[in-house]
């Protein structure tokens, strides 16, 4: 169980060392590393390439853990069962002090994943107050004083197959009963209420689409997505993200860590070097582009790399 929740010195000592493989190392040095990790850490689409970040997978299988512990029957759920909330509902259940680091993970992440897990009434053994059945959160919690509220099975607003219409207008809040009684039930006499992950369509619980929930996003990018190509082999991926980042060690960039400016390997004149002269417009790029956009009946009169990797790589 610790294995999915460690310590954040343990995460960060792992990002570490998966860092310095990333980046390498040169002459027993570690290499300059271009990019944090956090950065690197996005889908293609958002701007990274494409790892997760350790904390986030984490997240993802306390996430599952939860899930287990709402969706089965096991020895380990009788256990905390025993443990933390004999009377209570674990919905209704908070941390305290001298509880165990598992449960408080439990504890605070509930109210993360609480909102995309719903259930299909079949006999109704599930719990009315507190097993979200109507989609849009526990009823306990739209009601003020959940103190009192039991752990009532959803059975017993049942009657014949359908909602017992009397029952429910005695005992639930007025603003409540509309909403339950559109509530459809697939009503089976014997068969357990089933979980549903809002999340995935075929309502199943995925490690990924948790992932999703959990993760820090960003804005979709376009040309980051163009970048990633399947057809494109890694390394040259890599080097057009680092290009269009600014992440490469060009003139401009080593200047501002305090070196000398390198002569510039195709114009041989100190200085003259920065992203788009070496892969656009110095003399060795133009050539190329020229050479390869001739017989194509392109014209090579761009003056930024971002330009050419869209018409390169968009799709025609
Ligand atoms: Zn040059």
């Amino acid at each position: 169980m610790a294995s999915i929740s460690p310590p954040k010195t343990t995460i960060n000592y792992i990002k570490r060392i998966t860092s310095y493989f990333f980046w390498g190392w040169d002459k027993e040095k570690k290499k300059y590393h271009w990019a944090s990790w956090e950065t690197l850490s996005f889908p293609y689409e958002e701007g990274g390439i494409g790892v997760r970040k350790l904390e986030d997978i984490c997240t993802a299988m306390q996430f599952k853990q939860w899930w287990t512990f709402r969706t089965k029957k096991s020895l380990w759920s009788q256990f905390l069962r025993a443990k933390y909330y004999q009377r209570a509902n674990p919905i209704a259940k908070k941390w305290d002090t001298g509880k165990s680091l598992i449960w408080k993970y439990m504890m605070k992440n509930k109210t993360l994943i609480e909102p995309h897990i719903t259930w299909k009434v079949h006999s109704g053994n599930n719990l009315f107050w507190w097993d979200d059945f109507l989609g849009e959160g526990q009823l306990a919690h739209h009601c003020d004083n959940t103190t009192s509220l039991n752990n009532t099975p959803v059975s017993y607003f049942i009657e014949n197959g359908t909602w017992n219409e009397t029952l429910i207008r005695q005992e639930v809040p007025p603003l409540l009963i509309p909403k339950i009684l559109r509530c459809r039930i697939h009503y089976q006499a014997g068969v357990e209420d089933t979980t549903v992950w809002k999340p995935n369509e075929n309502g199943v619980f995925s490690c990924s689409s948790a992932w999703n929930i959990c993760r820090k996003k960003k804005d979709s990018n376009t040309l980051n997505k163009l970048i990633w190509h399947t057809q494109i082999p890694f390394k040259i991926s890599f080097i057009l993200w680092r290009a269009l980042s600014s992440k490469l060690p060009t003139n401009e960039k080593i200047t501002t860590f305090g070196a000398a400016p390198a002569s510039c390997s195709c114009c041989n004149r100190p200085g003259n070097d920065e992203i788009n002269h070496i892969f656009v417009n110095g003399n060795f790029a133009n050539y190329i582009w020229k050479y390869f956009f001739a017989p194509c009946g392109i014209q090579h009169d761009q003056i930024y790399l971002r330009h050419y990797t869209m018409l390169g790589l968009k799709p025609h």
